[in-house]
């Protein structure tokens, strides 16, 4: 298999070559980290915020839904901290003209010490074999607890000054470390600044009269806003839940690696409205709810991984990444926060509306605690499709390009093809899929040899393949194509349906 650069560049030509990609406005040459969905990309999309919709919304009585406008009043964004805080570290450098997030720099410094301690890992369990002891080896061999010190040390320092807004600090972090720009290779760096992620638009007929808004930066606080209404017009008892999916907007200072950080994504929430005290109790619980929503994908475990944060944001007091092993590395998927009072204490606050829930049990009013679920879908997409890709060798030596993606997830669940155009089998296969679409997003393909119409379908990752033939015409029966295994077996019309519908489920 190519290295994984070149596989992440054959993953984002497939996603573009097969209908599931585009770069946004692309014969005016695309906007820069705008990304649209194509016929397949956005059945994906939508399979994917379906199955969350239904495992957060259909899955849990006391979670509800909810659908808010990107568009809201612009102090809501003041009570939020998002005006006043939702900044990244910026930093340029002078030869390149590139521009950089400082902490991302720093970030991928210590990656790169991660990198090492990995290959020094790697070697030892090479020589020592059975006999090597991952633990201790990672506490007791001097070279490793020097780099393991070294990545303390210097993601401290680089939390530490974040959280003081000690820009100045970071600065020198990045100098002593003795970072290049990976364009120019040079350290001529600008000082770090603090820039502003949300974007401002306009709301009024004239320009005088008109009052600026913001493109939401997130949907959570579409959730807050509406946490009063959901409660009383739900009769809603705590612990419950409130969910949304939808658009986000950020500017994005790095906008790299294809649909991972984009300027406009979508994000799947849910804000669990909490007695506070219990906050613990309910960050694990969803800690665990959460990942295993992603193995339930059947996606091995070893793909992903839990990143406890050090640098808590300013509404958290305890905060959780999902991460997944992406052709780039481990990265953020998916966040769990506690983010205690803080979100409906700022707006009962800048709003002067209480909000507050009364528990009929204790006769006392409070302010909810809140654990918040949130995770990108434009990211889930990529991890489904990177961990989908595959590319195979055949036992008769051709090659074949396969998305193996989760079967309830696939764009197109059933190809049904004619082996012939001729003598009726056109007819039947229509007829099969007719009476299949009902139920399921299927493609119908009379076009070109049957081999070639399989591969089509296995490069978009459609679980089976119906094919009619001459003996479909005597007895009914038709041969089922399984995706994975390439398996064919015969049999009867009226079993398809049921076949299928089992590869659906979600492992559990
Ligand atoms: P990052 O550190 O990668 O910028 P974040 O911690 O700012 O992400 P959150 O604010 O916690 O992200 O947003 C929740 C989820 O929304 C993330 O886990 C990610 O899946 C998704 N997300 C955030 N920013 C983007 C983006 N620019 N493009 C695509 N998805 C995003």
């Amino acid at each position: 298999m190519a290295n994984n650069e070149d596989l992440f560049k054959k993953i984002i030509s497939h996603a573009k070559e097969y209908g599931f990609v585009f770069p946004s406005s692309e014969i005016y040459d695309g906007l820069s980290a705008v990304y649209d969905y194509g016929q397949y990309g956005s059945e994906l999309k939508k399979n994917i915020r379906d199955y969350w919709w239904k495992s957060m919304v259909q899955f849990n009585e006391n979670i509800v839904g909810i659908d808010a406008a990107i568009f809201m009043h612009p102090t809501v964004w003041k009570a939020s901290g998002h005006v006043d805080a939702f900044n990244d570290p910026l930093i340029d450098n002078k030869d390149s003209k590139k521009r950089y997030r400082a902490d991302v720099l720093v970030e991928e410094y210590l990656a790169k010490i991660e990198d090492k301690i990995n290959k020094e890992v790697e070697k030892a369990s090479k020589r020592f074999g059975d006999a090597f002891n991952k633990e201790q080896y990672l506490t007791t061999n001097p070279r490793v607890v020097e780099y393991k010190t070294k990545m303390d040390t210097v993601s401290h320092r680089l939390y530490s000054s974040l959280e003081k807004n000690d820009l100045v600090a970071v600065k020198e972090l990045i100098e002593e470390l003795e970072i290049v720009c990976p364009v120019s290779g040079s350290r001529n760096w600008t000082e770090v600044r603090q820039f502003n992620l949300m974007f401002a638009t306009q709301m009024g007929s004239t320009a005088e009269g008109a009052d600026t808004i913001f493109l939401r930066p997130e949907t959570a606080q579409g959730i807050f806003v509406n946490f009063l209404n959901v409660m009383k017009t739900g009769r809603m008892k705590i612990p419950f839940g409130i969910a949304q999916t939808g658009k986000a907007f950020r500017n994005e200072i790095v906008a790299r690696q294809f649909i991972f950080r984009m300027r406009e994504f979508e994000q799947m929430e849910m804000q669990y409205f909490i007695k506070p005290g219990n906050e613990m109790e309910w960050y694990h619980y969803w800690k665990e709810k959460r990942l295993n929503w992603h193995l339930s994908l059947g996606i091995p475990r070893e793909k992903y991984r839990f990143h406890d944060h050090e640098k808590l944001a300013h509404y958290a007091n305890a905060a959780a990444d999902i991460e997944f092993e992406f052709p780039f590395g481990f990265k953020e998927l998916e966040g769990i926060h506690s983010r205690t009072d803080f979100d409906l204490g700022a707006h009962q606050k800048f709003s002067g509306k209480k909000l507050q829930y009364f528990d009929p049990e204790t006769n006392e009013s409070y302010v909810p605690y809140v654990v918040e679920t949130s995770i990108g879908l434009d990211r889930t997409f990529l991890a489904v499709l990177s961990y989908a890709y595959n590319e195979e060798k055949l036992e008769d030596g051709s090659e074949r390009v396969v998305l193996k993606i989760p079967p309830m997830l696939a764009p197109i669940k059933i190809a049904v093809m004619p082996l012939v155009k001729k003598d009726g089998l056109a007819e039947k296969a229509r007829e099969i899929m007719d009476s299949l679409k009902i139920d399921y997003m299927c493609q119908y393909d009379e076009k070109d040899a049957i081999g070639r119409r399989y591969r089509r379908q296995d490069a978009i990752g459609t679980p089976y393949a119906v094919t009619v033939d001459y003996d479909t015409m005597k007895d009914n029966t038709v041969t089922i194509r399984e995706r994975d295994s390439m398996l064919q077996v015969r049999i009867p019309i009226e079993r398809i349906s049921e076949i299928v519908r089992e590869r659906l489920k979600p492992v559990v």
